[in-house]
């Protein structure tokens, strides 16, 4: 092994879930990580579908199709409103006609 090039190698570098808040040690080159999620909390162990949105992007994705489906919904209504307009313009020219 060469000198001055291996990187120090913690025995007991210590490991915090920002998640569940679990702390255990294992070996590594850093004494003391944080990790989003851990066997303790992932959803592959514990059988339960959990999201974990660290940055707030479920948030706004959900903003984002909330809106989407209110422009949807105010688009039909105007449409339906316009359909039954002209239903009402040509029953008006049909009886004009007679
Ligand atoms: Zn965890």
């Amino acid at each position: 092994m060469k000198k001055d090039i291996q990187p120090t190698f913690y025995t007991d570098a210590t490991v915090t879930c920002s998640s569940c808040g679990k702390v255990f040690k294992t070996g590594g080159t850093v004494k003391e990580l944080t990790t989003d999620v851990c066997s303790n909390c992932h959803s592959f162990y514990t059988g339960k579908a959990n999201l974990i949105d660290t940055s707030g992007r479920v948030d706004k994705f959900k903003k984002r199709s909330a809106a989407k489906i209110e422009d949807y919904q105010k688009t039909k209504a105007q449409k339906k409103e316009k359909r039954r307009d002209s239903k009402i313009k040509k029953a008006n020219a049909v009886e004009d006609e007679s």
